[in-house]
């Protein structure tokens, strides 16, 4: 069992329950613009559609944009009365997902705002913002940071979701050099012992190779 029955069993699965060509029109813009294949996948993207939905999210937080593929898909979530914050430090990255927002006609759901995450954070909580789901994927060398600021800007009953976590099962590597192995483990260091959340971790496999999530639940 490898990575190409993984693949093809994502194509099964995606030809069965996603038929969004918006979202395949944001791929294709993001391959034509050169951004790296890095967005999640989009049975994953779908993932965060529903876990928005299922969670009734109106406020969502995502640090990381690219070419706001997972931005979309959360925005499908929120619905008409909802709203996605996202953020991105690269300004070309910003500006191709600005145009796939519009296109995919979420200019009003979605704001992104440019800048490194750890400045543009601490200005979400000066504003008062508090958001019902956090989708953290950016720098992971900075997760501890990210996840001690989506404690900060979210409330009980609140949802965290981390991406990339596996990274090829390199995570169980406690000697890795990698600064995003050790973002990570670090990350998982703080998911164990902080009270305010109560984690669970999902290992995935598929076009995107092997992966997985954290999703935590702020108590
Ligand atoms: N969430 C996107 C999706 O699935 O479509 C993919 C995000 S990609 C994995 C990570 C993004 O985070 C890149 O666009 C990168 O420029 C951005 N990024 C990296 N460091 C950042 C930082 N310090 N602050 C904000 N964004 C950052």
């Amino acid at each position: 069992m490898g990575s190409e029955l993984w693949n093809e069993v994502d194509q099964y699965f995606a030809r069965k329950l996603l038929m969004d060509d918006e979202l395949e029109r944001v791929l294709g813009a993001n391959r034509e613009a050169g951004l790296p294949e890095i967005d999640v996948s989009p049975l994953q993207g779908k993932f965060l559609t529903l876990m928005a939905q299922m969670k009734g999210a109106k406020r969502v937080l995502e640090i990381g944009t690219l070419g706001g593929y997972s931005t979309i898909c959360l925005a499908k979530g929120v619905g008409v009365d909802g709203r996605v914050t996202t953020l991105e430090v690269d300004q070309a990255h910003a500006l191709i997902a600005e145009g796939n927002i519009r296109r995919a006609g979420f200019l009003e759901q979605v704001e992104v705002l440019v800048g490194s995450a750890l400045d543009t954070l601490p200005k979400l909580k000066e504003a008062g913002h508090v958001f019902d789901l956090v989708f953290i994927d950016a720098d992971k060398e900075n997760n501890p940071r990210y996840l001690e600021w989506a404690l900060a800007l979210t409330t009980s009953g609140s949802v965290i979701v981390a991406d990339n976590v596996v990274r090829n099962g390199e995570v169980v590597d406690a000697a890795s050099t990698d600064e995003r192995v050790i973002g990570i483990r670090e990350y998982m260091d703080l998911a164990q012992r902080d009270p305010r959340i109560d984690s669970t971790a999902i290992q995935t496999v598929g076009s995107k190779g092997y992966d997985g999530l954290v999703i935590s639940v702020v108590k």
